[in-house]
């Protein structure tokens, strides 16, 4: 079983995105790679979607410029790169991560080994992102970065919300035939953030989780899912023994209770199924051989 997302807060309508994405992974699946590939796999389509904040298409930070996290994960590791910049495919180098002693890399030391790699390197605005970024930048008028200092979250991501919402990132997660499972997750950051900034995608626990009762990734404003170690939560509840579906549901319903304003997402499969759920809306899909 293989569930993709394309973002809290994206439109539903690019779920056909979503759609190709679990398609490769389960391509990937039936040519004989194991889950972290498919995983992989789906993640790659996401990012070449240019409708989604990740891989080409990122969302642009407050200075114009373009950082992504990516992770993968299973049950046995776990690799990840942040702030990586010009690199098309980020989650092929947090896969090329998960093969080395490391589990982090960050910046210019990602783009090297992405380099050295012979990874392809791109140019990942789009004339979309860069209309989303002026037309959000002119909703906080020349206040952008009075509001970073200014705002207590709540405000900040309160104004995120109302100018369209902040997120938009990708992420998939697999069950293979064998029962071992996968987690993949990749992203251009929440829109208005400074350079530099990394948020819950590349951080176990936070934005992917994986161990013996499944894989869960998570969507939406990064601050806030890493704080409630969000997926770790998601898993916990499910190695208790409650469902996938259910796990995911009774999360969202805690943020949306203790951070009404915040766009949150999450996908999650276990042994017997698996489960979406968000606090607004969410472009995702299931498939299943
Ligand atoms: N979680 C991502 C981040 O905070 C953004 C997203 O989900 O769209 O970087």
């Amino acid at each position: 079983m293989v569930l993709a997302h394309g973002g809290a807060a994206n439109d539903p309508a690019v779920s056909d995105g979503c759609q190709a994405a679990c398609q490769a992974a389960l391509a990937a699946l039936a040519d004989g790679a194991g889950a972290l590939d498919a995983a992989v796999a789906a993640v790659v389509v996401l990012e070449d979607d240019e409708r989604m904040n990740a891989g080409t298409g990122s969302t642009l930070r407050l200075d114009g410029s373009i950082q992504t996290d990516a992770s993968v994960m299973d049950a046995r590791g776990f690799g990840a790169v942040a702030g990586l910049e010009g690199i098309k495919n980020p989650v092929r180098v947090a896969r090329a991560v998960y093969q080395t002693p490391h589990r982090l890399v960050v910046g210019r030391g990602a783009r090297e080994l992405a380099l050295r790699l012979a990874l392809a390197e791109a140019d990942l605005s789009t004339a979309r992102a860069r209309e989303k970024h002026a037309a959000r930048m002119a909703t906080l008028g020349g206040g952008v970065f009075a509001a970073l200092w200014q705002d207590v979250p709540e405000v900040f991501w309160k104004k995120a919300a109302q100018a369209g919402g902040a997120c938009d990132t990708v992420g998939a997660v697999v069950r293979a035939a064998d029962g071992t499972f996968a987690a993949a997750a990749s992203t251009g950051g929440i829109w208005c953030a400074l350079p530099g900034r990394v948020g819950d995608v590349p951080i176990p626990g936070a934005g992917i989780e994986v161990g013996d009762a499944g894989a869960v990734v998570a969507t939406g404003v990064g601050e806030v899912i890493w704080r409630e170690h969000l997926c770790a939560r998601v898993h916990q509840a499910m190695m208790r023994g409650v469902p996938a579906q259910r796990a995911v549901d009774q999360a969202i319903a805690d943020i949306t209770r203790s951070h009404p304003d915040v766009d949150v997402g999450l996908l999650a499969v276990d042994r017997t199924g698996g489960g979406a759920a968000v606090t607004r809306e969410m472009p995702w899909a299931r498939a299943e051989r």
